[in-house]
């Protein structure tokens, strides 16, 4: 039994995944894992596709690289896919989403293609990582999370981090036996 739990943190890019997981990481202790890093710096990828200017990921070499860290708990997982892991190895799942104009702007931002731009777009649109969440995961563990404004993600992170601390009091040892030794006996 894991005694901190898995978080995947997933969404659309630019809807402020790597944003949450950073203060997350501050506030709960949990680590950041960085999905994109590991892909890069362990090779779990094909070639570059030109087009999308990004790698084409190695999903088993993926999972590979990440098994033994996941499985231990305490991750933030911070990805643009969800169905990656398997369902017991993950606590809770949270689907940022942002509107379109706020989105594009972002994009924008990042000099994406226009093909790239317009695909994530559609993406968003059509709730493609929010429906992939729910198919791969009980529908209780899987939240959405809207992240327009600084004041949403503050007040998302605040969700996330009480929701850690109520996880951790609800897997602490059986009875509390190495707990508040009140000698009360309370079941
Ligand atoms: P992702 O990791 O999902 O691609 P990032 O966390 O890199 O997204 O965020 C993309 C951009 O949007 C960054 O410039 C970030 O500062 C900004 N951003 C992310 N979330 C918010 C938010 N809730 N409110 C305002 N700006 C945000
Ligand atoms: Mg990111």
């Amino acid at each position: 039994m894991r005694s901190n739990p898995n978080i995947v943190v997933t969404g659309t890019p630019g809807v402020g995944k790597t944003t949450h997981c950073e203060a997350l990481a501050e506030r709960t202790g949990l680590r950041h894992v960085s999905v994109n890093q590991v892909v890069k710096d362990r090779g779990c990828h094909e070639e570059w596709d030109e087009e999308y200017l990004s790698w084409i990921v190695d999903e088993d070499k993926l999972l590979d690289a990440l098994e033994e860290e996941v499985k231990a708990g305490g991750c933030i997982i911070d990805w643009h896919a969800c169905d990656l892991f398997p369902e017991r190895w993950i606590d809770l799942v949270v689907v940022l989403r942002v509107d379109s104009s706020t989105l594009y702007d972002r994009l924008s931002a990042r000099k994406y293609p226009e093909a790239k731009l317009q695909e994530n777009l559609d993406s968003e649109i059509m709730e493609v990582l929010l429906q992939e969440a729910r198919e791969s995961y009980a529908e209780e563990i899987v939240v959405e999370l809207t992240s327009n404004t600084t004041d949403e993600m503050e007040s998302n992170v605040d969700r996330i981090e009480a929701w850690v601390k109520q996880w951790k009091e609800n897997t602490r040892p059986e009875g509390g036996k190495d707990g508040d030794g009140n000698g009360t006996g309370e079941a």
